[in-house]
C-alpha cells in the first residue's frame, strides 16, 4: 500500500542512488506489514515485513553487494522508495501567501471565562475599515493571480460588526476579480447574535462558518458563560431553532479543558446527533482571559488519551461514517493525502509563511494563537507598515527557522506528519508541548496500525469525502 495520491516518479535516467538518503527512512512494524516512512517529508509505504532484511542495506550504496540477485533488488527497492519521495525529497514549504486572518474586533457578547482573545483589563474595540480593507488587497496580491487566498473573519465576535464584515467582503471580492484571484471567506463565530440578514449575506457570499460551543448544555456552559454568569447554549439553541437549516450546515469547534477531557466520544456523539456538519477541536490554550491559572482549564493528558482511543476506536467501528470527526480525520488527511494540506501538521508550520493575521489595532501576526504579549507577536504594524514588509522582517524569519528536529522530535518517524506540534503552544522556538506530542504519537500510530491492515480508515476517509 502506497500513499494514494502518489507524485510524479523520479526520471528514469535518474539514479536514486545519487538523491536517496537513507538516513531519512524510518521503519515501524504492523503485523506482518511495514511502515515505511520519511521522517523529513512525512511520505510512506507499506511492505511485506519480510522486505525488511533488506532495508538496512540500503546505507550500504550501490555495487557494494556482490550478489546478483540481492543487488538487483536492492536497487529495485531504492527506486520503489525514491519513486513514492521517501528519502528523495524535501517536506513542504509554502512560501506563498494563501490566507489572512482577520480579527474584525475585540468585541465579544458572551465572556468565555478562558477567552484566548481577552486580556483581563483589554478595551473593547473595533477594528479600522481601511485597515482591514488595505490588509485584504495586500494579501491578494502577495497570494498572487491565479491562486486562492482564505480570507477568515474572526474576533472578538465578528457578527457584532455586521456592517464592517459585509464592507470587507465586497471589497475582497471586487479586488480578487480585479487581480485575477479566487477568494473564499470562513468565519469563526459563537453564533449567538444571529439574524435574518446575516444569513442572507452568508449564504449570497458563500462564508463557510465554524461555531465555537463545548458541548452540551452542561459542559458547554461551564465556561462558555455570559457576563452575568449564566449560560450560552441556550443562546446557540435560539438560532438553531430560528435557523436550524442554515446551522446545521456549520461544524462545531470545541476548546478542550479539564472537564472536557474524558469526553471526547461523547461531545463527537453530541454534535453528530443534533445534525451539525462535524466536530472540530482545539486543546486549551493558557494565554489572555485564561492566564490566571484555573487549573480546571488545563487538559487532563490522561484522561485526553484515553478519550482519544475510544473516540478513534468508534470512528474505526464505523459510527461516524459521513460525519467528519476532526480529532480523527484531520491526522487521517493528513496521513493518506501527504503533510502540506494542513498548515498545522507539517514540519514548516503556516506561521509567517502561508498565513498571516491582522488584529483589531492593525498590529500584523504570524498567526493569531501565537501570544500578543510574548516575544513572537507582532512581526508588523498596519498603521507603519505593511504584509509584505512584516513576512520579510527578522522576526517573521525566526519564526520561520523554527524546526524541532534538531533536538526533541531528531528521532521521531512521524516527525513529517506531525511537524513537532504547534509553535503557539510550545515553550520556545524549537521547543514541543508534550500533550500535543503524545496526541500526535497515539494519532498516527494508531491510523498506521488501521490503514495498513485494515480497510476502516480508508472507508471513513471515503466517507467524509
Ligand atoms: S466567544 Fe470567542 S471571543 Fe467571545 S469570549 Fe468566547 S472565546 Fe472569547
Ligand atoms: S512532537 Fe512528538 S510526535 Fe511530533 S514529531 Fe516530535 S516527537 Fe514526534
Ligand atoms: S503557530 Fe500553531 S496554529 Fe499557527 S500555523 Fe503554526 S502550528 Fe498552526
Amino acid at each position: 500500500m502506497r500513499n494514494p495520491v502518489s507524485r510524479a516518479a523520479a526520471p528514469m535516467h535518474v539514479d536514486p542512488a545519487s538523491i536517496f538518503d537513507p538516513d531519512r527512512v524510518h521503519v515501524r512494524r504492523y503485523g506482518d506489514r511495514l511502515l515505511v516512512i520519511d521522517q523529513a517529508n512525512g511520505r510512506w509505504i507499506g511492505l511485506d515485513h519480510r522486505e525488511g532484511r533488506m532495508l538496512p542495506l540500503l546505507k550500504l550504496g550501490p555495487g557494494v553487494i556482490a550478489h546478483a540477485a540481492i543487488g538487483a533488488r536492492l536497487e529495485e527497492l531504492r527506486r520503489l522508495l525514491v519513486d513514492n519521495d521517501i528519502g528523495a525529497s524535501d517536506g513542504a514549504d509554502p512560501t506563498r501567501l494563501n490566507t489572512i486572518i482577520l480579527k474584525l474586533t475585540k468585541r465579544c457578547n458572551i465572556a468565555c471565562a478562558y477567552c484566548y482573545d481577552f486580556e483581563n483589563g483589554d478595551q473593547a474595540r473595533n477594528a479600522d475599515a481601511g485597515q482591514m480593507k488595505a490588509a485584504v488587497s495586500q494579501a491578494l496580491d502577495l497570494a498572487g493571480a491565479g491562486n486562492k487566498l482564505s480570507v477568515i473573519l474572526h474576533g472578538g465576535e465578528p457578527m457584532l460588526v455586521w456592517d464592517l464584515l459585509e464592507e470587507i467582503v465586497a471589497h475582497g471580492e471586487a479586488e480578487a476579480a480585479r487581480l485575477g484571484v479566487r477568494i473564499g471567506f470562513q468565519g469563526q463565530t459563537n453564533m449567538t447574535a444571529l439574524t435574518a440578514r446575516k444569513v442572507a449575506f452568508s449564504q449570497a457570499h458563500d462564508i463557510a462558518w465554524g461555531i465555537s460551543l463545548d458541548g452540551d448544555a452542561a459542559a458547554n456552559d461551564r465556561f462558555r458563560i455570559r457576563t452575568d454568569a449564566g449560560g450560552t447554549y441556550n443562546l446557540f439553541e435560539r438560532a438553531l431553532r430560528d435557523y436550524g437549516d442554515f446551522v446545521r450546515q456549520f461544524p462545531v469547534l470545541s476548546t478542550i479543558t479539564g472537564p472536557t477531557s474524558g469526553r471526547l466520544l461523547e461531545t463527537a456523539r453530541h454534535f453528530r446527533d443534533i445534525g451539525m456538519a462535524g466536530w472540530d477541536w482545539s486543546l486549551f490554550q493558557p494565554i489572555g482571559r485564561a492566564r490566571n491559572g484555573n487549573p480546571q482549564f488545563e487538559a487532563n493528558g490522561e484522561q485526553l488519551l484515553a478519550s482519544w482511543a475510544a473516540l478513534f476506536a468508534a470512528v474505526e467501528a464505523g459510527e461516524f461514517d459521513g460525519f467528519p470527526v476532526q480529532p480523527v480525520l484531520k491526522y487521517l488527511r493528513n496521513f493518506i493525502e501527504s503533510p502540506g494540506g494542513n498548515m498545522c501538521l507539517r514540519p514548516k508550520c503556516g506561521a509567517a509563511r502561508d498565513l498571516v493575521s491582522v488584529s483589531y489595532d492593525g498590529a500584523i501576526e504570524a498567526c493569531d494563537c501565537l501570544d500578543r504579549s510574548g516575544p513572537l507577536s507582532p512581526i508588523g504594524a498596519m498603521e507603519t507598515g505593511d504584509l509584505r514588509s512584516a513576512r520579510a522582517g527578522a522576526l517573521s524569519a525566526f519564526i520561520r527557522s523554527r524546526d524541532t528536529s534538531r533536538n526533541h522530535c531528531s528521532q521521531c518517524l512521524w516527525f513529517g506528519q506531525c511537524g513537532g506540534t504547534c509553535l503557539a503552544h510550545s515553550g520556545g522556538i524549537d521547543s514541543v508541548n508534550g500533550l500535543h506530542c503524545a496526541v500526535s504519537q497515539l494519532a498516527f500510530d494508531s491510523i498506521a496500525r488501521s490503514m495498513l491492515t485494515t480497510p476502516a480508515m480508508q472507508r471513513y476517509y471515503g466517507s467524509c469525502q
